[in-house]
């Protein structure tokens, strides 16, 4: 089921080429609305799979009190609106930068961000990077050290909530920092791994160390073979 939306977001994301979006119509075949809400998908490993980097009571809190929170907030939101039925990824894009539509967005792409979060985690992560992707980060950084570097201090110096991300955009890879629940898919790149950097993704195991919580998941969570199959 997870396996499905996830490709259909995928499928319809790469179908997204701007026509949709410079219409401002929302495209969704009536038949879909009747649809069941949009479900948190589940987490990719055990709560404390990934102890002692982020422990099993951060993810209790995280995954399933914020990150549900968000999920249940944009199902009420979006009951019996043109939305419903839509998925995820097609309701991030659609509300993006609409004024009246800002808490729908706000909890569609923190649901999809946090989605996203997970799965670019791994327990035993870490490590270099292979293939297409070390070679997109010598020709990008000169080397995988100075794209850590990169993402290190885009996700420390986030100023607030927000996200740092590694991102193929114009068929270059890029690190992007965005605040509170942004996604740089809306304006056209392509998310390959992302960290949170919210407070409550490292305040009850790190308080106020967030750079010591981003070197942490940086060389011990990353997945790189997410990213991999992202690009
Ligand atoms: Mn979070």
């Amino acid at each position: 089921m997870k396996k499905q939306a996830d490709t259909a977001t995928r499928r319809e994301f790469l179908a997204a080429s701007g026509l949709a979006l410079a219409s401002g119509l929302i495209r969704i075949p009536p038949a879909a609305r009747a649809a069941t809400p949009i479900a948190q998908a589940g987490l990719p490993y055990p709560a404390d799979a990934l102890e002692p980097i982020i422990s099993a009571k951060t993810i209790g809190f995280h995954y399933g009190k914020h990150h549900k929170a968000y999920v249940d907030n944009l199902n009420k939101l979006i009951e019996g609106s043109e939305l419903a039925g839509a998925d995820l990824g097609t309701i991030v894009r659609e509300t993006a930068g609409k004024p009246d539509k800002v808490p729908v967005f706000n909890n569609a792409a923190q649901a999809w961000n946090h989605d996203f979060y997970w799965k670019s985690l791994v327990p035993g992560g870490g490590g270099i990077p292979t293939g297409k992707l070390a070679e997109l980060a010598n020709a990008a950084f000169g080397g995988f050290d100075a794209l850590k570097k990169e993402l290190q201090s885009a996700a420390v110096t986030q100023f607030g909530s927000g996200w740092a991300w590694l991102v193929l955009d114009g068929g270059k890879l890029k690190v992007v920092k965005t605040s509170n629940a942004e996604n740089p898919m809306v304006s056209g790149a392509k998310p390959l791994l992302v960290i949170d950097v919210w407070e409550h993704a490292y305040y009850l195991d790190y308080q106020n160390r967030r750079a010591d919580h981003v070197a942490a998941v940086i060389d011990g969570l990353l997945n790189w073979d997410f990213a991999l199959r992202n690009l």
